[in-house]
């Protein structure tokens, strides 16, 4: 891995980029008030693939910086997953890059239609303007399976009721990285267990780890902050658990956070873990 420098003098944000064989992928990651929420562009021969457009537009406008610099066009956007600090952002990408399709799962481009606009109006009302006003409704939509673009293999999977209802895994079987959004986390930091999901998240990750095996995954991108290595499997597996058992024992969002932090004390940020219980106990709905 090399830290790319030419970006991160004007901006807030970091770049890191992946130099692989026959493609880069910079991963840009926001400063901690925005979540240190990912956005991923996989920089092909000849196009861009990116992936995911934060959650408040001066950083999206950031990512839109860092796709001007590179010079490439844009094949697609694709949004992970129904959450809105990866979807909010694409307002800003959409409106400057406007007739670049943004692609997405059909299950989360349903739940966009039904509740995206709610959600971000909810998130305005608690976070204010640089949170979307309006949403940009996916337009394409991606197939899982398998797909050969500019010479590079990717495996578009599906994975359900884990982080969030369904989540899009971007893996490059031939050069050992995965894309997983939120469905895995450093093991620093706090996870989002925004919904009750334990046990088929603790599913999902039985068959990411069968994959990473099948595939000799060395590098995972996840949704927030820097990518881990295969290594740190076992410790998103014990947050999961902790977190499950926090839940079964606490009636109230306060008891959550306090169980997780007593049986987890090394992670951070607490306001990852405080938001999460807001949602997990239903205080900031949908
Ligand atoms: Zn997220």
């Amino acid at each position: 891995m090399t830290n790319s420098t030419r970006e991160k003098k004007t901006m807030l944000g970091t770049v890191q980029t992946l130099e692989l064989d026959g493609l880069k992928v910079h991963i840009y990651t926001p400063p901690d008030e925005s979540l240190l929420v990912n956005s991923t562009v996989l920089e092909l021969a000849d196009r861009l693939i990116v992936v995911d457009g934060q959650i408040f537009q001066k950083f999206a406008a950031e990512v839109g910086d860092l796709i001007d610099t590179l010079g490439k066009p844009i094949d697609r956007f694709i949004l992970t997953h129904n959450h809105p600090d990866h979807y909010s952002g694409f307002q800003h990408l959409t409106e400057r890059f406007p007739g670049v399709q943004l692609a997405a799962l059909p299950s989360v481009r349903k739940y966009l239609v039904k509740m995206g606009q709610q959600v971000l109006d909810v998130r305005r009302s608690l976070f204010g303007d640089e949170i979307a006003a309006r949403l940009a409704v996916p337009d394409a939509v991606i197939v899982p399976g398998e797909l050969v673009i500019s010479a590079v293999r990717f495996l578009f999977q599906e994975f359900s009721d884990a982080e969030s209802e369904y989540t899009l895994t971007i893996t490059l079987p031939d050069h050992g990285v995965a894309l997983v959004a939120d469905l895995l986390g450093s093991e620093h930091n706090h996870l989002f267990t925004v919904q009750p999901n334990f046990d088929g998240w603790l599913a999902v990750l039985d068959k990411i780890r069968l994959d990473v095996a099948k595939y000799g995954i060395k590098t995972l991108i996840v949704g927030h902050g820097a990518p881990i290595g295969p290594e740190s499997l076992p410790a998103n597996v014990a947050y999961l658990e902790a977190a499950k058992a926090a839940f079964a024992s606490s009636a109230k969002a306060e008891d959550f956070v306090a169980a997780v932090k007593a049986s987890l004390p090394d992670r951070s940020p607490d306001l990852w873990v405080n938001w999460s219980s807001q949602m997990l106990y239903g205080h900031v709905a949908p």
